[in-house]
């Protein structure tokens, strides 16, 4: 025999794991062969049922990070474990294209400060070109990641939410909104920001990160009861600007109201707040000298002070008996504050709906840019926040200050842009999505949310059920379909282009489409006075856009056949996003309490490695671009799921992705190498040599069976936690499997026998291979969602090669189900034992100091009747993997352990005593074990296959003692390293060759190997 080098199974699979190379490889594979095309075109053929999926769609302005990564890879798991299963999956991608992120973007980069400039000098018909440029910027790199993950989403499919077609359908559930009663037009208060100008939902206003710690005036002021000269309410704000708009004072009916002397005037506040606020005034003296309930309050006039700066106040007063007046309401806290609250209707929530209910007017004297109007008088054309100065200084000209202070509080900023929202009553059009509310959480109910926390998040955010405003004063968006008559009032929603162009008064330019400004320059004839019908003007809030995907994305047909769709899953900020909208935007359109998802499993966030947000202030956002250039997809997919349950958050440690995840795969990687490279040079044929031919023959030992038995469990523990999203527990199984019972246990009790090349034994060898091919095939493909790569190049480059009538692709093999037959409760139970005793042995050899290696004579276990029954059925092995010659058992111990020259371990009721006496034999083979181990790291240190033949191995400088003793084992030696001869030359000058310096006891001793290098003939 001659060394051979270059076998077939070489061929593809480098000698070490270089993941990075391998992926290049594997891309090329299926790229070249259309590989992830064709694996569509027959599922959509051939399928055992249709699992439908809608594409969250990344917003394309900005840059995916690893967080996103981790995202599309769970999307991924999901869509190649299924589809295995033999399921049909429309993975098609999407894209969110509209909306104030992509706006403020794009006037970043034309360097335009806001809307009015935009409007100006850059013009909306440029501005509409410019945000589709800057979304293509973005998509290639979206793109380029999900290629280098390994994503098999099909590109081609994808939906841009910006496209005319998906606009229309979009406009489709408005109208079916609108046919309901349920879009409406009306003044609300509403979250606004004056950067970005324009108003922002509230599940906006509540995103992390939202609320800001910002500095505000800390105001103490006062407001003097109509017709008394010294008597005042006591009222706090942090908001002076809005005492332009007050309307009201609120007291809570029930609560005490403390008259408190202060000098010569009487304040009136809350009896609980009277020794608070006087300490925080620095005010020593003062009394109470009476007490009211908050009642006997209701109907008090007050006097606004700023009549003569703001003279529409005083027409309010005509308006409404209420006007200026204390109303009594539940929602006042005595417990902060002064307990009288000032109300103003046109910049409060709260102070909105307490006017509306009475029908006071509200009073909200502003402009787009948050600037007064002329009704707010002297504070004409000031910005609203601006004018807090002068509202303070006012009243202290007035006498009415009481203390101006700053305060720092959390207070909700943009999400965008982080300027302080302002709280502004204006015309918007609503979805009375509080109408649907209980059929909304009947349908939520219904979902799968994998785990309790998200799930009970997003129900209690669904419960507050408030109206969402779907209107925003912006340009790039899906326009509101409504066109109003000028003349008569009356309102139309127009649900198609086609529609639009049939009933417009003017023909549409050839470039037109369903943007602004081109979608409002098309007027329509009202159709009950013969008046022009213009567009209201404003456009759809994004995450509107974004949520009609179900329906807006697919055809007629389509939306039959995918929808509800059956798994989602985006990060946990969606719970308010796109997981809320696409829920009420799908009951809209079927007016049913259905969900469009069965499924949805909310992502915990990535953070950085030291647990911190990742963010751009920071600086720490690990781009998913360069990370995967840098490192392996499969390794970083095996990672994020492997680390931390998905709804964690995830602390994403680059330096991590080297150990333990890389060795799992590494370790899979070289199991398969070493079945191919002994296999092959056995001869083994999948085909011919398969476990029913090898049970036949009775070639199938007890460790085949323990491992065959053991895979049937991690088939169906992986499978179980992958149907519940728990990856991580799914993958603590594969990597079990395959760092545990394949490598670290059935290896070691086979490895001797496939060592052998003896005809002979052929048959035994050939048993394992088939057992092997089995085991590791069957683990490749439970890899394969997770670590698409390494699957795929094991499939190429070992099985198909021994079996080309293999399916192309590994993402066409069916997913591995338990098979009960190869279950064996009895050999796992026997070897569960054994294993056992096997660490108890080697403790016991520990405590003597006595290596592994070393053989020892004899072994006495002590155990119940049932274990050493175990043992008896497993009697080789458990010889084999102690290393002893002889065993004995008894269920107490005898009375020569008691002796001397014993050790032992003991564990609750079995105990384990290994003689540890040497003679001559003993320590012989012992040296020839140490030795053997020492030649085996050398050939591979130099790189020969385990199945090599070496020529000669020469061992020099052993002492005269150690040569004697090792003599008799040197046959034994030559089978354990696959070698014809070996030498024992006692200098090392007597043989020319290369030596390598070992250390063995203390002394230096010198190997050396020979083997003629050939290539072999099958045309490397
Ligand atoms: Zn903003
Ligand atoms: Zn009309």
């Amino acid at each position: 025999m001659t060394v051979k080098f270059g076998t077939a199974s070489e061929k593809g699979l480098n000698a070490s794991y270089n993941p990075l190379e391998l992926e290049k490889g594997i891309r090329e594979f299926w790229e070249t062969n259309r590989v992830q095309q064709k694996l569509e075109f027959f599922k959509e053929k051939n399928n055992n049922g249709i699992l439908g999926y809608v594409e969250g769609p990344p917003t394309l302005n900005g840059i995916p990070h690893v967080g996103h990564a981790r995202g599309r890879a769970m999307k991924d798991v999901h869509y190649r474990w299924k589809t295995m299963q033999g399921y049909y999956i429309p993975f098609w991608a999407g894209w969110d294209c509209q909306g104030l992120p992509v706006e403020l973007e794009v006037e970043k980069l034309l360097g335009v400060k806001n809307k009015r400039e935009l409007l100006e000098r850059v013009g909306m018909e440029r501005f509409i070109q410019e945000c589709k440029k800057a979304i293509m910027k973005y998509h290639k790199e979206w793109v380029a990641a999900d290629t280098k993950l390994g994503v098999f989403i099909d590109q081609d499919k994808a939906y841009w939410t910006y496209k005319d077609e998906y606009i229309e359908r979009e406009w489709q559930i408005l109208k079916r909104a609108w046919d309901q009663g349920l879009l409406e037009e009306g003044h609300y208060v509403v979250a606004y920001c004056p950067g970005c100008q324009t108003s922002l939902s509230s599940a906006e206003v509540g995103y992390e990160g939202a609320y800001k710690i910002v500095e505000d005036p800390s105001l103490y002021f006062k407001f003097r009861l109509a017709g008394k000269r010294d008597e005042f309410f006591l009222v706090w704000t942090t908001m002076p600007f809005t005492l332009i708009t007050d309307t009201m004072l609120a007291v809570h009916p029930e609560a005490e109201y403390a008259k408190v002397k202060v000098k010569d005037e009487k304040w009136i506040l809350a009896k609980p707040r009277v020794q608070p606020v006087m300490q925080e005034l620095g005010i020593e003296k003062y009394e109470v000298t009476e007490t009211v309930i908050g009642k006997s309050l209701d109907g008090t006039g007050y006097e606004y002070p700023f009549k003569d700066l703001v003279p529409e106040q005083a027409e309010l007063e005509k308006k409404h008996a209420l006007v200026h007046k204390v109303i009594l309401e539940d929602f006042v806290d005595v417990n902060t504050a002064t307990g009288v609250v000032h109300q103003s209707p046109g910049n409060g929530e709260e102070d909105f709906f307490a006017a509306q209910k009475r029908g006071v007017p509200i009073f909200a004297p502003f402009d787009d840019e948050v600037k007064f109007t002329k009704d707010a008088g002297f504070f004409n054309g000031k910005f609203a926040r601006d004018t807090d100065t002068m509202v303070i200084e006012e009243l202290r000209k007035r006498g009415l200050l009481v203390s101006a202070e700053t305060l720092k509080h959390e207070y909700p900023t943009c999400w965008r842009s982080h300027h302080k929202l302002v709280w502004l009553a204006r015309k918007e059009y609503f979805l009375r999505t509080d109408k649907i509310n209980s059929r909304v959480l009947e349908a939520a109910e219904k979902v799968n949310y994998f785990y309790e926390s998200p799930k009970n998040r997003f129900l209690s955010f669904l419960r507050e059920g408030k109206p969402w405003c779907v209107s925003r004063e912006r340009v790039w968006g899906s326009p509101l379909p409504i066109w109003k008559c000028r003349e008569c009032g009356t309102e139309t929603v127009v649900a198609s282009k086609k529609e639009l162009l049939a009933r417009a008064l003017e023909k549409a330019p050839a470039d037109f489409e369903l943007h602004k400004p081109w979608v409002d320059r098309i007027t329509l004839k009202c159709e009950k006075c013969g008046g022009s019908m213009r567009r209201e003007d404003f456009v759809l809030d994004a995450w509107h856009n974004s949520g009609a995907s179900p329906y807006a994305r697919f055809t007629d047909e389509e939306f039959k056949k995918f929808v509800p769709v059956d798994y989602l899953t985006e990060a946990m900020d969606q719970t308010r996003g796109w997981a809320n909208t696409l829920l009420l935007e799908y009951v809209i359109l079927t007016g049913k309490a259905e969900p469009p998802y069965n499924s949805f499993l909310l992502q915990g966030l990535t953070q950085d490695a030291r647990g911190r947000k990742m963010s751009k202030s920071l600086g720490n956002i690990i781009e998913a671009n360069s990370a995967l250039e840098k490192y392996s997809a499969d390794v970083f997919r095996f990672y994020v799921l492997r680390k931390c349950p998905p709804t964690d958050a995830n602390d994403f440690d680059p330096g991590e992705l080297s150990r333990r995840p890389y060795q799992v795969l590494s370790t899979l990687y070289h199991l398969s190498r070493f079945f191919a490279e002994n296999s092959e040079f056995d001869g083994f044929d999948p085909l011919k040599h398969t476990l029913e031919s090898a049970k036949r023959g009775k070639q199938l030992k007890n460790p085949d069976l323990w491992l065959l038995s053991r895979l049937q469990q991690t088939i169906e523990t992986y499978t179980a936690n992958l149907e519940t999203c728990e990856f991580n527990v799914a993958l603590a199984a594969l990597e079990d499997a395959v760092i545990e019972d394949l490598s670290r246990l059935y290896v070691p009790m086979v490895r001797k026998e496939l060592w052998s090349d003896d005809p002979e034994t052929l048959g035994r060898r050939l048993a394992v291979y088939s057992t092997l091919w089995h085991v590791l095939k069957t683990v490749t493909l439970l890899f394969n969602p997770i670590t698409p790569y390494l699957s795929e190049a094991l499939h190429q480059n070992i099985y198909r090669r021994l079996d080309p009538s293999l399916p192309e692709t590994v993402n066409l093999e069916n997913w591995p189900k338990p098979n009960e037959e190869l279950r064996n409760k009895q050999v796992e139970e026997d070897f569960q034992t054994l294993f056992n005793i096997v660490s108890l042995a080697y403790s016991a050899r520990q405590s003597a100091r006595l290596k592994r290696r070393w053989p020892l004579s004899k072994m006495v276990i002590v155990a119940p009747e049932k274990k050493l029954k175990a043992l008896k059925n497993v009697e080789d092995l458990l010889l084999e993997l102690t290393n002893v010659k002889t065993v004995e058992y008894a269920q107490t111990p005898p009375r020569e352990v008691g002796e001397e020259g014993w050790a032992s371990a003991t564990e609750t009721d079995t105990q384990a005593f290994v003689d540890v006496h040497r003679d001559q034999k003993l320590l012989g083979e012992g040296v020839m074990r140490d030795l053997a181990r020492r030649v085996q790291a050398l050939r591979k240190e130099l790189g020969y296959k385990p199945t090599d033949v070496l020529d000669a191995v020469h061992i020099a400088e052993l002492d005269k003692e150690t040569t004697q003793l090792l003599q008799p084992y040197l046959p034994e030696m030559k089978e354990l390293t696959r070698t014809k001869n070996i030498n024992l030359p006692t200098k090392r000058e007597e043989t020319a060759t290369e030596w390598h310096e070992f250390q063995l006891d203390e002394k230096k001793i010198y190997i050396a190997i020979d083997a003629e290098r050939k290539e072999a003939a099958d045309g490397n």
